[in-house]
C-alpha cells in the first residue's frame, strides 16, 4: 500500500532529505512550504500522515493542525521542532499531535516514527477490542495492577505508571520527556537518567516472564517502546 505523507517545511534542504528518506521506504511524499499550500494539498490528496514544521512563513504548524482538525481531518501528525518551548506545547497535548522530532534530526528517525504511528493506526481494525491477546499485558485499573498472563507484577509506582503508559500504546516510541510526564507531571524537574533507572529495574522484573524476549526496546536517541 502506497501511503501519502505530507511534508510541510519551508527549509528546502530538510524537505529534500525527508522526501528522499520517505520515498526510499515506499511512501509517497508530497512537499509544501506554507500553511496555505498545505491546506490545498490536503484537499487534493488522500494524505495518511502529516509531518509539520512549527515555524512556517505564513503561520505556524500549530495553527495548521488546528485548521486540519477543524476540517474534520483526524490524520496523525508529527511535528518538526527546533525549540524547547514548542516541545512543551506539543507534549502538553493541547495540540493533539501524535509525536514530535527535534531538529536537527536524521531523516531515518522521522521515517521510523512515521512507520510506528501508521502501524499503530492500522491495528485496532484487525483485532477485537477489550480482549487481551494471549501473552499480552493487561492493566487492571481498579486494582492499580498490571498482569502478564496470570501473574500480577510487583511494581513500584513509577514502574506501574510506565507500564500503564506503554500498554495503552504498544509499539509507540515514547521520549524520556513523555515518560517523565506520564509518571510525574509536566513540570517535574527530573532528568532523563531517572527514566533510564526506572526502565532498568522494570526490565529486570519483566525478564523472568520471557527470558527470550526484551519487552522494552531502546530506541537510541529517542526513548523506549513496549513490544508485544
Ligand atoms: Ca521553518
Amino acid at each position: 500500500m502506497n501511503q501519502t505523507i505530507l511534508i510541510v517545511e519551508d527549509e528546502k534542504e530538510i524537505a529534500d532529505t525527508l522526501t528522499y528518506a520517505l520515498a526510499s521506504e515506499g511512501f509517497t511524499p508530497i512537499w509544501v512550504a506554507s500553511v496555505q499550500a498545505a491546506q490545498v494539498a490536503l484537499i487534493e490528496n488522500n494524505v495518511s500522515l502529516g509531518v509539520l514544521d512549527v515555524g512556517l512563513p505564513d503561520g505556524n504548524g500549530f495553527e495548521l493542525l488546528k485548521l486540519i482538525r477543524q476540517a474534520g481531518n483526524e490524520m496523525p501528525v508529527i511535528f518538526l521542532t527546533a525549540r524547547s518551548e514548542e516541545i512543551d506545547r506539543i507534549v502538553g497535548l493541547e495540540i493533539g499531535a501524535d509525536d514530535y522530532v527535534v531538529k536537527p534530526f536524521s531523516p531515518r528517525e522521522v521515517v521510523a516514527r512515521v512507520k510506528v504511528i501508521l502501524k499503530r493506526m492500522a491495528k485496532p481494525a484487525d483485532r477485537p477490542t477489550n480482549k487481551p491477546q494471549r501473552g499480552a499485558f493487561e492493566h487492571k485499573a481498579e486494582q492499580r495492577s498490571v498482569w502478564y498472563q496470570d501473574k500480577n507484577l510487583d511494581l513500584t509506582r513509577a514502574e506501574y505508571e510506565l507500564m500503564v503508559t506503554f500498554i495503552a500504546q504498544p509499539n509507540r516510541v515514547f521520549s524520556r520527556r513523555q515518560l517523565i510526564e506520564a509518571i510525574w507531571s509536566s513540570n517535574h524537574p527530573s532528568d532523563d537518567r531517572a527514566i533510564d533507572t526506572h526502565i532498568k529495574t522494570l526490565r529486570a522484573k519483566l525478564k523472568p516472564l520471557n527470558p527470550h524476549k526484551d519487552f522494552i526496546v531502546t530506541h537510541r536517541g529517542f526513548g523506549y517502546s513496549l513490544e508485544l
